[in-house]
């Protein structure tokens, strides 16, 4: 297994334990067993210690915005995960907790005895995620490994206000980065089962105390979420987490979206984005995975970086579909990253740039001649029906199309007693409802409303002052939505609001 780039690992203040009987990959982000920099490197770790190799996906009951909808994406990933290593005789350990605190104590029981855990790095809080406070408390030596990207992490010298430089000293770098891949199938031939590479007796207490979830209980039939104390609501999509059903739409998409991306995408009627955002999200896909692809695909070579000057979506000699997809994935998915890696503030209005927070607060007391409370909005019981669509496509999909979601939230800001209220009713409903909800990207999306990533505009208005206007009106002018507006212009199936 070969090194993983050194710029991807952040190593604690722990040497690894000499007494200690294995490593631990301890999975909670980067939650697939392919393309992963976190598993080729905890997989690296054991060939050097000479020790075997645990891998545990933990499922906590208690993260922000747990329910069953987002338990049953990451159950379903946990699924394919489980399936995925048994025909490779693989060491992995799917545990769902039943109780609150049996995670944080198979991890105090694993990491007391493991040399070394192995952790994903992630910007923003998620389930089971180790953060420096957690290490310190577990006393173990812990190293974390990025893969949350095609750019590394701390790579990046600061956070970027814009797109446009973001993108420039992107294409600046990619040559640096864009080969260092992970493993695509690191687990190929591993045979490493931890029912005999574990001291037996730890393995008994393991499988005593904490018994690993079977594929049976991982099952959309055996509908776990149902069983556990977690909110019930919003229930779970028709939408099948994991990385069989990522791959699929992949799939779908390289070969009936992607050569009509540029044209489609914004067009509700027309369904031409990818869809790919929730296993983004759960890490069920990799970036670099889907790059690998694309470059497939279009017949790509290095040689054809630079094709235009960085800062263009020309630079990567792509055709204009995939220039214009690639973008998105890489310069936008990324620069949220970006922002969650270097700035604490993420989530709080003081983060947005100076002219925004002035603008806005200049404007807070503006009279609002159409104001709706959170229980309307969530319920999509507003007067505007492009919103209420999308609200519904929300509520009942756990997704909105990418153009509205842009117009849905700068109507809550048009119809909200001020910024701040819109900003906590933008956050509370993405993250209650969207299956790629509590991401780095909902936070950039959330605040590209408000003006983050972008600049001021004219004519002031009431409200917005400088911040960039949006009208569905508008929308309805330029977008085909006749089939979405009738698809979503029923009330909201009631399992679907919380
Ligand atoms: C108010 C608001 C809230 C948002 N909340 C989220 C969220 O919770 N989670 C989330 O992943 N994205 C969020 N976005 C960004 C964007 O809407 C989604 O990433 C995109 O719609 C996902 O659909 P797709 O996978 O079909 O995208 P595609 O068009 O197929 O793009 C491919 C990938 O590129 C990335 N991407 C595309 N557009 C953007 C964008 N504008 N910003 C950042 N990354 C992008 C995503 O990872 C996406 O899966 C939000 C945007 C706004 C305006």
């Amino acid at each position: 297994m070969q090194a993983i780039p050194e710029i991807r690992i952040r190593t604690g203040e722990r040497p690894a334990n000499p007494r200690g009987q294995f490593v631990l990959y301890w999975m909670s982000t980067a939650r697939r067993l392919e393309w992963n920099f976190a598993l080729d490197h905890a997989i690296a770790r054991a060939g050097e210690l000479e020790l075997p190799l645990v891998i545990v996906e933990a499922l906590p009951l208690e993260y922000r915005w747990a329910n069953a909808r987002r338990h049953r994406f990451l159950l379903d990933g946990m699924a394919d995960n489980l399936e995925y290593a048994r025909a490779r005789r693989a060491p992995y350990y799917p545990f769902v907790e039943r109780k609150p605190g049996q995670c944080d104590a198979l991890l105090g029981l694993l990491a007391a005895r493991a040399a070394l855990i192995v952790s994903d790095e992630y910007p923003i809080d998620a389930p089971a995620l180790i953060d420096a406070e957690t290490a310190a408390t577990l006393k173990a030596p812990t190293e974390w490994a990025d893969s949350n990207g095609l750019i590394p992490l701390r790579a990046a010298p600061k956070a970027f206000s814009r797109a446009y430089s973001f993108r420039t000293w992107i294409h600046r770098v990619l040559h640096e980065h864009l080969l260092e891949a992970p493993t695509p199938h690191p687990l190929e031939g591993a045979d490493r089962d931890p029912i005999r590479s574990l001291p037996a007796a730890l393995l008994a207490e393991i499988c005593r105390q904490w018994p690993a979830a079977n594929a049976q209980e991982l099952s959309r039939e055996f509908a776990l979420e149902t069983r556990l104390p977690i909110a019930q609501r919003p229930a779970p999509t028709d939408e099948a987490g994991g990385f069989s059903s990522a791959h699929a739409a992949l799939g779908r998409f390289l070969k009936s979206g992607l050569p009509h991306y540029e044209r489609d995408r914004n067009h509700p009627d027309a369904h031409g984005a990818s869809g790919l955002s929730p296993w983004l999200h759960f890490g069920h896909l990799s970036t670099h995975d889907i790059v690998h692809y694309l470059l497939d695909l279009e017949d790509w070579d290095p040689s054809r970086l630079g094709t235009h000057a960085p800062g263009q979506k020309g630079f990567w000699g792509l055709g204009a579909p995939a220039a214009d997809f690639v973008d998105e994935l890489i310069t936008w998915r990324e620069i949220g990253f970006n922002f969650c890696h270097h700035r604490a503030d993420y989530d709080q209005f003081e983060s947005l740039p100076d002219w925004a927070r002035r603008t806005l607060n200049e404007h807070a007391r503006d009279t609002r001649h159409e104001h709706y409370r959170f229980d309307e909005l969530e319920q999509a019981r507003t007067g505007d029906p492009i919103w209420n669509a999308a609200q519904a496509q929300l509520l009942e999909d756990g997704r909105m199309h990418n153009y509205l979601r842009m117009l849905w939230g700068k109507k809550i800001l048009e119809w909200s007693a001020s910024p701040k209220d819109a900003l906590a009713t933008m956050i509370e409903l993405n993250n209650r409802y969207a299956l790629d909800g509590c991401d780095p990207n909902s936070y950039s999306g959330i605040f590209w409303v408000l003006g983050r990533y972008d600049r001021a505009w004219g004519p002031e208005r009431q409200i917005f002052g400088k911040i960039r206007y949006m009208s569905s009106q508008n929308a309805r002018r330029k977008l085909r939505m006749k089939q979405y507006l009738e698809r979503y212009s029923d009330q909201p199936r009631q399992d679907a609001l919380l």
